[in-house]
Formats: C-alpha cells, structure tokens, sequence
C-alpha cells in the first residue's frame, strides 16, 4: 500500500497539485487549507464543507497530523507551557504568554540546539533535529485549537527550542504558512537569532518581512566567545555588518537582545560600549536579566545594577527596556527550555 501524504506536509502548490491530480480544482484546495490552518481540523472527517465521498477519498490517500500533547503546566503569571510530541518521539516545547494586549506564541524551531550557549539550558544536550514546516506551523495551530475561540495568538516570536537560522529552509517556508494560510501579520513575528551573517542576507531576501531579533548579550568578542561560542565564527562585527544590510522599512528596527549576567557583561563600561555599537541602528534593546538554569553558577545582576545599565542607555537616547521574566515557576523562561517533562 502507498504510504499516506501528510496534508500538512505540503505547500501551497504542492496542495494545488495533490487536489488536481484528484480531480479536484483550485477551491477545493483552497478550501482545505482553510479548514486545516484557520479551523484547526486534525481529521479529514471533521472537513464538513466536503461530501463524504470526498473525504473519503482524500482519506485513501492522505491524512492530516497532529502534534500530541504530553504535558501542560500554567505559571502563576498567566503563562503556559507545552510539552509536545512529534511523530517519531522526540519531544518540543511551546510558550504562550499573555501580555496586556497581546497573546504571544513563542515557538521551537528545532529539538534542541548545537550552538552551547553558556547561559541557556536547550544546548545542554545538543542538537537531536531540525524542526520541518509544518512541525513549527503545528504548535501555532495545536495551541490556538486548544484555546480557541475566546483568545487569538497575535504575535509569534522564534524564540524557543533551537537556532532558527540553523534550520533557515524550514522556517522560511514556515514563516509564509504562518503569514498567509493562518493570517498572522509579518509585523508581528519575530525571530531571534545567535547572529549566524550570512544567513540573515537569505532571510532578508526569501522570507515575508519580520522582525528580526540578535541575541548580542556581549560588547567584545572577548566576552561574548566566552558565553556564546558561535562567536568564534561570527564575531561581533561580522554579525552587526550583516545587520545593517538587513532591510529595515520605515520605522522598523532591529531588536537586539542582551542578558544581563553579574559581573560577566553588567558593568557601566559594558554599557557605554553598547551605546558605541548600536548607537546608529535603528534599534531597540531589550535588556534581560539572567534566568538561572540548574547547576550553572551565573545570577543575574542586582536591581540597582540593571538600573544603571539600563540609564546608560537611555541617557544616550537609546530605546532600551529591561524584559520582565515570564513562567520562571514552570520553566518556561527564555533559557529554560529543555524539552523534557518536568514532574
Ligand atoms: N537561538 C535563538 C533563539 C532562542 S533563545 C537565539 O539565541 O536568539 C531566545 C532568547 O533567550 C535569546 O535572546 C537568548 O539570548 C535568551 N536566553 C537564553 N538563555 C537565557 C537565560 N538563561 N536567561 C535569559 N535569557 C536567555
């Protein structure tokens, strides 16, 4: 027997294709995506808009997959936690955090992460895969069907398990299925990066116009090749050399993101060469102070300490916010991710 096409494996045309080899035109393949990205089906059946011949038939050969959920904890603050598993076993995890008007989507691009960050739980264990399209479009859908329909996900942000650029063809092609079968608006996706250069060129000019976010955490190489190792290949300056080839429309900036780590990257000389590099972006910063991860001996800096830093920028004119921590209660902060349940 021919093995089964998963529905959610293909693209727009790859659709289009499929249906039309039935014999089926472009608005019935119109209308699947639409039930599977913007209803949430997860069984061909639940198609009601198709007779049932049709769904049978489409059932002979196809099947829609879904991610199953292992483990759901709530934080105190509202936020949520998602332990997904995907069809061969390996396990994701997914973050949804309300904010006054928001309701935010932080999604994994891979099952872990090879890029050993000092500070950052998800490397411990090295990188088991890349995450495919349609397993990063998944935890969009999985979550919204499960909260819906009293709340709307509006923004995504890639800043769970993995290095997104790392795995650029499937979040790409991600990125269009989240911009224009879900309906999610560009401007409200952002994606984070380690600052791997020459791949921020291939975002800029293949995928839909996001937001893009640099983990920069560091003002020399020195420092920074001591806390995020990819610095050896892409030092600071090659990194922020790709970033301002990065188009920017009007308005528009780049977010750069800096932990605060005591005594590591918190000094007001820190602060001051921050200024020195950034100060002709068009950009934002958004200053996080360390969430601890087990057996690691770095702390986040004192209040007065983040205070000051943050001054020295702002006395500078630079846009800079100091990120309040979500989910810390249930591991679920930037850092914390791992992928496994937590009892
Ligand atoms: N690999 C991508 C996306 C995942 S990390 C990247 O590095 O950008 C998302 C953000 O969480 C990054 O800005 C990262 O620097 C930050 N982060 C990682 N570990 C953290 C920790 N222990 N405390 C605070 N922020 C952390």
């Amino acid at each position: 027997m021919l093995k089964k096409i998963n529905l959610k494996e293909l693209t727009k045309d790859e659709i289009h294709a499929f249906m039309s080899s039935s014999g089926l035109s472009r608005f019935r393949a119109d209308q699947l995506i639409h039930w599977i990205y913007t209803k949430y089906v997860s069984d061909i059946n639940e198609i009601t808009e198709f007779s049932k011949g049709l769904r049978n038939s489409l059932r002979n050969r196809s099947y829609i997959s879904g991610l199953k959920l292992e483990q759901h904890l709530k934080s105190t603050d509202g936020t949520q936690k998602f332990l997904f598993s995907l069809e061969d076993g390996h396990t994701i995890e997914t973050v949804l955090i309300p904010d006054d008007d928001r309701l935010t989507l932080c999604v994994s691009s891979q099952v872990g992460c090879a890029f050993s960050c000092a500070f950052c739980q998800t490397g411990k264990s090295g990188l088991s895969r890349n995450l495919k399209a349609y397993e990063i479009v998944d935890q969009i859908l999985t979550v919204q069907k499960g909260i819906q329909p009293q709340d709307t996900i509006s923004n995504v942000v890639f800043m769970g398990m993995g290095e997104p650029l790392a795995n650029v063809h499937e979040v790409i092609e991600a990125l269009w299925r989240i911009v224009s079968f879900i309906g999610i608006s560009k401007r409200r996706i952002t994606l984070s990066t380690v600052g791997i250069a020459p791949v921020i060129g291939l975002l800029a000019s293949h995928a839909p116009e996001i937001n893009l976010a640099i983990s920069l955490n560091a003002t020399t190489d020195a420092i920074r090749q001591k806390i995020m190792p990819v610095n050896r290949r892409y030092p600071l300056k090659t990194v922020l050399d790709a970033c301002r080839t990065f188009p920017l429309r009007p308005r528009r900036r780049i977010t750069f993101e800096y932990i605060l780590i005591e005594g590591i990257n918190d000094s007001a000389d820190d602060a001051r060469r921050l200024v020195k590099l950034l100060k002709h972006f068009p950009c934002k910063i958004n200053l996080i102070p360390l969430n601890p991860i087990a057996g690691s001996i770095m702390h986040p800096p004192s209040e007065i300490i983040i205070q000051r830093f943050q001054n020295i920028l702002v006395q500078k004119q630079m846009t800079a916010m100091v990120r309040k921590s979500k989910g810390q209660d249930i591991n679920a902060s930037c850092g914390q991710l791992r992928g496994h349940p937590v009892s």
